[in-house]
């Protein structure tokens, strides 16, 4: 059965813009996109799902590049003993002790509530970053089961391998992101498997030399590359290198390999990093949140490299954090024109659909013919003009300044958001089980 958005605005997520068009969709994929005469010739078949598009503006699915969904019932926690005055201490008192906490129902809600937000926001597909090391075998299914089956997004999984939690669990780590990599199925667009490690500085040699011999030919990983300066220090006292070097020296610096933050590379480091194809992703406000560093964009952008956008797990609103890219460069440079909208556009809208396309295996983040079928409506009528040559704008100092949410989702052409409600998930009754779930967790945080 075809879906049809029809008489919405529409932004195609490159430059092409139709004040009033209607998308046809079928078999999980954008068939055409009509708008003029060919529009007002094309009769909506009786038996097609019909969307109004009055009033919406329709753009390309959005991405979170490198989020953490098992952080969403993080959310109001107060803890105790919350002092810390470095990056490992955050972790330390904040993130480690609750992974710690999660058992497999919290985890699942996690995904869920995360997923559920991700999809409020435009987003359509998630690359995760998985941990909950007292909870490790079988997470990932049901994160992925969570993400693909149960809120209807698309999504890259991966387990956090660390040796912080010792060594039982750092093997358990390894066995399950094997497991799960050995499920990939590469005709599903749905889903995909990396082999997820937490950053250099929690990993010894040995632990790297074991996902070196038996990650699968052609996979990636996921990592923190240099969030905080003590990655970089700890890698030069322990192991006598530099990050991307020492990644590089196990083979593991990939064309699908996903290196998040990557705030204190040095010169030579990005010029590896360019050599190798690998994604770089960049969470502005997490780095902001923690006060860890700003993001060399130019530095990165001027060698070519692929440079995501993610939350790091800090909300799901990728147009706000698109806004915050832009703001942060501003103020960091003293220059008001630097991160100008040429780049932010590139980041979110060619290169974010780049990476979840090469790891997915569908043609992302365009409203064309042949792509697939990712769409977010926003319910967005502007008091000023709106045309190909400023969407940017409208996205960044209207639908992100003012917070707007999607009135439909569309994901391989079913949907998941329809007239602002869930269509696959009861949203009051599992935000009440979230709300349980999270005063539980809470309480099992030492
Ligand atoms: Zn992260």
């Amino acid at each position: 059965m075809k879906l049809v958005i029809d008489g919405a605005r529409i932004w195609d997520g490159a430059s092409g813009f139709h004040d009033v068009g209607t998308i046809v969709i079928d078999g999980g994929k954008i068939e055409a996109v009509l708008t003029g005469s060919e529009r007002d010739k094309y009769r909506i078949p009786a038996d097609a799902e019909t969307i109004e598009g009055d009033s919406k503006l329709a753009v390309p699915g959005l991405i979170n590049a490198h989020t953490h969904l098992y952080s969403s019932l993080a959310r109001g926690m107060a803890l105790s003993n919350y002092s810390p005055r470095t990056f490992t201490e955050i972790l330390e008192q904040l993130w480690w002790r609750l992974d710690k906490a999660l058992d497999p129902s919290s985890v699942r809600m996690s995904a869920i509530v995360g997923a559920m937000e991700a999809a409020r926001c435009g987003v359509t597909t998630l690359i995760d970053h998985h941990a909950s090391p007292h909870a490790v075998t079988g997470s990932l299914t049901a994160v992925k089961k969570a993400v693909n089956d149960d809120v209807g997004l698309r999504g890259a999984f991966c387990y956090e391998l660390s040796d912080r939690d010792g060594m039982e669990i750092r093997d358990e780590g390894i066995e399950e992101n094997l497991d799960f990599l050995s499920t990939d199925d590469p005709s599903d667009q749905m889903s995909t498997a990396l082999f997820g490690l937490h950053a250099s500085f929690t990993l010894s040699d040995d632990s790297l030399s074991k996902v070196a011999e038996t990650i699968p030919e052609g996979a990636g990983v996921h990592i923190h590359v240099a969030e905080g300066p003590e990655d970089e220090d700890q890698c030069h006292a322990e192991h006598g290198m530099r990050i991307v070097k020492r990644l590089d020296k196990f083979n593991l610096l990939r064309d699908r390999s996903v290196l998040a933050h990557c705030l204190h590379i040095n010169e030579e480091e990005k010029d590896l990093v360019a050599e190798s194809k690998a994604i770089v992703v960049h969470n502005p406000r997490s780095n902001m949140n923690n006060a860890v560093g700003v993001f060399d964009m130019d530095g990165f952008l001027k060698r070519e490299i692929t440079v995501g956008l993610g939350t790091d797990g800090l909300g799901a609103n990728m147009l706000s954090e698109l806004f915050t890219a832009g703001i942060l460069q501003k103020v960091s440079t003293g220059n008001s024109l630097a991160a100008g909208f040429g780049d932010l556009q590139k980041i979110l809208f060619d290169d974010n659909p780049q990476i979840a396309s090469l790891l997915l295996g569908a043609q992302l983040g365009r409203i064309a013919p042949g792509y697939a079928a990712d769409i977010a409506l926003f319910d967005y009528d502007p008091p000023t003009p709106i045309t190909a040559g400023n969407v940017l704008g409208h996205l960044l100092f209207g639908i992100a300044v003012h917070d707007m949410h999607v009135s439909d989702l569309i994901v391989a052409g079913r949907s998941v958001i329809r007239g602002d409600h869930f269509v696959n998930v009861d949203e009051d009754a599992l935000y009440a089980q979230a709300r349980a779930e999270a005063s539980a967790l809470w309480a099992r945080i030492s």
